[in-house]
């Protein structure tokens, strides 16, 4: 009989990055439960995480998943099974011939959120050190880049400063563009328990959408898409108006205000309650709330501290990062910054989106919150990799480099643990991309992702189960993910892959690892001295429990709050007010395309679905795709529910049934971005087959951060004909 086993692991979904004790049964995972010992979550799990071994049984595994190295020899045809020898051969044969045509920069990789720290240090140091390329991005730039360039501006690095038990302690919650009752459900569970447990916790939520979040929330703020900005400087008048600024704070802590508080001046409580479509009352409100005051006397007693959770709706923006250094000014200006139950605490959507940011795997950061753009950075790094120099010139982030791909520039990509062909926006130009370049490789644990269909080379990796290393969680928490199983057919774990192809592209000393132990221990070195300072994390200490950075060499316990000494990584120690200016959305509404399309997550999906989308169970939530309306909307244009409906953006449409949702505003629809193409027909402008609701999206960036507008598109929507 096969003995039971329990291993200790991590939830591979969210950013709450939940603790969860895996059962097997020889190479079958039978069951998994929360982990009571675990600080994120004390063994609750959401729905999604509770049905994790159902999405890796034997049976959806034979299904589902990618086994064997597979080779497409001509495009549009069904790929052949190969051996990994002759697949790893033809890869490096490809980038090789491509680099010395062309150069590095002809090549490009997009990674993911989803790998584990150690995957993406060496998927970093291959096309950084060995390649010499900065064309690394991450899906991560899709979720939470705009945080990384808000922390930055204004706090001087990367670093989110609060943690999950500040729940318990804030007077005040924030939540702004964040919907964790259904993006971060545990998280939500911990908010709704201090919520029972403290009737003076004062909740408020700025979002478009009433969602579910707003259940809990004492005041409710329907914004109008993206005007964030407009509400945090409007707030910020208020409080300056009334005398609630921490003046003591700001004087010895920050700097900058004076060039702010001259821009406030226009955010009169008249134009950002226009602007933003909310009342006076409520501006008035939502800014005492913030600032701690109380409200019978404002003059008196001790400020109530304030935590504000947020996450795409700030992030995923042509004005991200204005958006999160506008909340940021708030927090300074009101001294809710490095106390318990205060600060501003970005939440990351992807399991690993912060190890990524950690290890600089993306195109304009290098290792351990170094810039790319720091001639220092660069020869630290090349340094501790023992090579002369790192490339400086700056490489593509993830909508520049498949707009490269179209344009001929790039002409490889390797693509790993992540689906570009439905998650990326503007589908069409991303098909354009995989289709020119020469050559295609899809790195995947799942045979399915319409990433997939444009393989010109498939590698099967590892998954969740069945692969070791670290992740780190929205409150720089590090944990360890563990194998609980083998690997089923040929897979290979995502580091093992990398190694090998750089051993064939080129001889070399750069990946001597045998382990991801090996690669932890050199990510860690990196990281000594920095602000993230790991040197004293490492698998053993995690072996006892995950720990939050930083955590240098001789400590035994990372750090719960950053900046509780009043102190900010800048060159003078203050953090900087940032001058934040109001920006509309980049696609406005108008007389053609009169609504505004905002995407986003349901409960129990997850992403492409590649996993969730394997359990009929996990379709009880929502059966199917729907465009989410105003009822009052549907019935000026004549609609029911259920409807066809044909939604058009200036990029592409798709056909869809309409569903009445009273959570939405006037003029604004919604839609999950799960469907992609084998549920939603969509179509380019130039009749180009599309996938899902990113047919639409438009890939216009925030320049600072890159990180393109999923929340605002605007479309049309017209009733289809039927035949
Ligand atoms: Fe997994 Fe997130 Fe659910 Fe926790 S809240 S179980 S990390 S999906």
């Amino acid at each position: 009989m096969k003995q039971l086993k329990e291993t200790k692991s991590t939830c591979p979904y969210c950013g709450v990055g939940c603790g969860v004790i895996i059962e097997s049964s020889g190479d079958q995972i039978t069951g998994v439960r929360g982990d009571p010992d675990y600080p994120a979550n004390f063994g609750r799990l959401c729905t999604k995480g509770a049905m994790l071994h159902l999405t890796a049984s034997a049976a959806i595994t034979q299904q589902s998943r990618l086994l064997h190295p597979m080779q497409r020899l001509t495009r549009g045809q069904q790929p052949k099974r190969i051996g990994w020898d002759a697949a790893l051969d033809t890869a490096a044969e490809k980038f090789a011939k491509i680099i010395q045509t062309h150069g590095p920069d002809a090549v490009g990789f997009y990674i993911s959120g989803q790998l584990l720290t150690e995957d993406y240090y060496v998927f970093n140091k291959l096309a950084k050190g060995l390649i010499g390329t900065n064309n690394i991005d991450s899906n991560s730039r899709l979720c939470m880049s705009s945080a990384v360039t808000g922390y930055k501006q204004t706090l001087g690095s990367d670093a989110p400063p609060a943690c999950y038990d500040d729940v318990n302690h804030a007077g005040t919650i924030f939540i702004v563009g964040a919907n964790p009752a259904y993006a971060h459900p545990v998280l939500f569970r911990r908010i709704e328990a201090a919520r029972q447990a403290r009737p003076d916790l004062k909740i408020v939520l700025c979002d478009p959408r009433r969602t579910d979040t707003a259940e809990i929330a004492d005041l409710f703020l329907p914004i109008q898409p993206g005007t964030d900005v407009m509400l945090f400087n409007g707030m910020l008048h208020v409080m300056l108006w009334e005398g609630w600024l921490d003046t003591a704070y700001m004087a010895a802590h920050t700097k900058g205000f004076d060039t702010l508080k001259a821009t406030l001046r226009d955010y009169t409580p008249d134009v950002v309650a226009q602007t933003c479509g909310i009342s006076k009352e409520d501006l008035l409100q939502a800014a005492r709330l913030f600032a701690g005051i109380n409200a019978d006397d404002p003059t008196q007693g001790t400020r109530a501290p304030t935590l504000s959770l947020y996450c795409q709706g700030l992030n995923q923006s042509s004005s991200g990062t204005a958006k999160n250094a506008a909340l940021i000014n708030l927090h300074l200006a009101t001294g809710q910054m490095g106390k318990r139950g205060a600060g501003p605490f970005s939440l990351t959507g992807q399991p690993n989106a912060m190890g990524g940011r950690e290890v600089g795997g993306m195109a304009n950061l290098l290792s351990s919150h170094r810039d790319l753009n720091n001639p220092a950075h660069r020869a630290e790094v090349a340094a501790l990799w023992g090579l002369p120099s790192v490339p400086s010139k700056p490489g593509k982030t993830a909508v520049e480099m498949f707009q490269a791909a179209a344009d001929g520039e790039i002409k490889a990509l390797w693509i790993a643990c992540t689906n570009p062909a439905q998650s990326m926006p503007d589908q069409a130009t991303v098909r354009r991309a995989l289709q020119r370049a020469e050559f295609v490789v899809v790195q995947e644990a799942f045979a399915s992702t319409a990433t997939c269909a444009f393989a010109d080379l498939l590698l099967p990796a590892t998954t969740w189960g069945e692969k070791e290393g670290t992740v780190t969680n929205s409150e720089r928490r590090i944990s360890r993910v563990r194998a609980a199983v083998a690997p089923p057919g040929e897979t290979r774990h995502d580091w093992q892959i990398v190694v090998d192809f750089a051993q064939r592209l080129q001889a070399n000393t750069l990946f001597p690892y045998t382990s991801p132990e090996s690669i932890w221990n050199e990510h860690r070195e990196s990281t000594r001295g920095r602000d993230l300072d790991i040197t004293g994390m490492s698998y053993a200490l995690l072996e006892h429990t995950p720990q939050q950075w930083p955590l240098p060499e001789g400590a035994t316990q990372g750090k719960a709050r950053l900046y509780e000494d009043g102190l900010f990584p800048t060159p003078d120690g203050r953090a900087r007010f940032v001058n934040t200016v109001y920006q509309p959305v980049a696609e406005p509404r108008e007389a053609r395309y009169p609504f505004s399309l905002s995407t986003g997550r349901l409960r129990d999906q997850w992403h492409g679905m590649s996993r969730t989308g394997t359990l009929g169970r996990l379709f009880g939530h929502v059966r199917e795709p729907a465009l989410q309306m105003h009822p009052q909307d549907m019935a000026r244009r004549l609609l029911s529910e259920g409807d066809l409906v044909h939604v058009t953006s200036k990029r592409g449409s798709i056909l869809v049934p309409v569903q009445a949702s009273a959570e939405l505003g006037l003029s604004q629809v919604f839609m999950a971005m799960h469907w992609g193409e084998e549920f939603l027909s969509g179509i380019s402008t130039t009749g180009q087959r599309l996938a899902g609701v990113n047919a639409l999206t438009t890939s216009a960036f925030c320049p600072d951060s890159k990180q393109p507008e999923f929340k605002h598109a605007a479309v049309k929507v017209l009733k289809a004909e039927l035949p």
